[in-house]
């Protein structure tokens, strides 16, 4: 058996012909019809009436905040436990983050500590749809809009997830994707910036590029970015887009299969879907329960040793040196059990599209044992 990855994408015959194609045209670099393709097609299958491609989600996040004026004085919600990325946006536009706990069965920002969180600084919360299961929208937008709060999604691990039958990326002001190439699709490395909004959509297009006047070229009436994507990217990307539905599928078959081996084991704790919300399960992820025979440390090592590859949870935001003097909230005051206990225990398994059942069967059959007696 060889070495069995996390989450490796699955690039075959349609993205070599969009990308050789995209080559022999000459387009390399930011102008070129695939990049208008791929936005068009990907505003679609959100359900908005923008998307914008940038060079990755990091720089998605940082646009998005700083197109809304987001800065200097101004606080934002963050979830405690997500991909840094989320935090170090609101840090660089020069506003200060909050860190919210999160929910324990979704892990996702919890609405009820959020709420608790608000002060008269706070003018925008970033929901991040984590490891596939979009947040509680439902609550966080009745909370913004009492609040006057700007919806930030962060996107970039639920591509396609649907809170009822609404995709996520256009439930908020704007939404933020990552085609990072451990992601749901993949463009190498890329981002999409999703709104309703044709001003905000406008101001995202003419900051990420030089801020150049659409009428006068060369001139730059304010400080700008070059976060563009290039061609070969939106070849790969349209690609990528035209399968996604079939990339979710498998995903949605591979937590299946570990389901059937691993829901009835009392010590594990499993993804949940709520009701109303397509899950996209971009990892398969489990929580080490108290009763479970091994640290996460032997259980990683034991995985290891059987060639299966996986990747601890995020490491709560507040316990990283840079960010642990910024205020955190739960729902009982200011501290985040739940994404500390998540943290420390919980696992990400081999979930990428390429994966066949027998394969997830067999790594689920050894997590099944490992659990239950910790027999290596
Ligand atoms: C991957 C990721 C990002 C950043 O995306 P990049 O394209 O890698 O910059 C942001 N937020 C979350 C939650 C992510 O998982």
């Amino acid at each position: 058996m060889s070495f069995i990855p996390v989450a490796a994408p699955v690039i075959g015959e349609r993205e070599i012909a969009y990308v050789t194609d995209a080559i022999h045209s000459g387009w390399v670099s930011s102008m070129g019809p695939y990049i208008g393709r791929f936005e068009g097609e990907f505003a679609r299958y959100v359900g908005v009436s923008h998307a914008i491609t940038v060079s990755n989600g990091t720089v998605g996040l940082y646009l998005a905040l700083h197109s809304l004026g987001i800065g200097p004085g101004d606080e934002v919600l963050v979830p405690d436990l997500t991909f840094v990325a989320t935090a170090h946006a609101v840090l660089q536009v020069g506003a200060t983050p909050v860190f919210v706990d999160v929910e324990p069965d979704t892990w996702c920002i919890d609405p009820l500590a959020a709420e608790r969180a608000i002060t008269p600084r706070t003018r925008a919360i970033i929901p991040v749809h984590l490891y596939g299961h979009p947040a509680d929208m439902n609550a966080i937008l009745n909370l913004a809009h009492q609040h006057d709060l700007l919806v930030v999604e962060d996107a970039a691990e639920a591509h396609g997830a649907e809170v009822n039958q609404q995709r996520v990326g256009s439930l908020g002001k704007v939404g933020v994707f990552s085609f990072y190439g451990n992601k749901i699709m993949t463009t190498g490395e890329g981002g999409m910036l999703t709104t309703n909004d044709v001003d905000l959509a406008q101001r995202m297009r003419f900051l990420k590029d030089h801020g150049m006047s659409p009428a006068r070229r060369y001139y730059h009436a304010e400080l700008s970015f070059n976060f563009r994507m290039t061609n070969l990217q939106a070849a790969l990307g349209l690609a990528q887009l035209e399968q996604i539905e079939g990339f979710i599928a498998r995903k949605r078959d591979i937590y299946g299969w570990y389901a059937d081996a691993l829901s009835q084991i009392p010590c594990l704790q499993m993804p949940v879907s709520r009701p109303g919300v397509r899950n996209v399960f971009w990892l398969f992820s489990i929580v080490l329960g108290q009763s479970c025979r091994l640290s996460r440390t032997d259980f990683g090592l034991a995985l290891q040793e059987h060639e299966i590859d996986w990747r601890p949870f995020f490491v709560p935001m507040h316990q990283l040196p840079h960010l642990s003097k910024f205020r955190m909230v739960g729902r009982d005051g200011e501290s985040c059990p739940v994404s500390e206990r998540l943290g420390g225990r919980g696992l990400n398994l081999p979930s990428g599209c390429a994966l066949d059942e027998p394969t997830v069967r067999r790594i689920a059959d050894t997590v099944a044992r490992l659990a239950c007696t910790g027999d290596r």
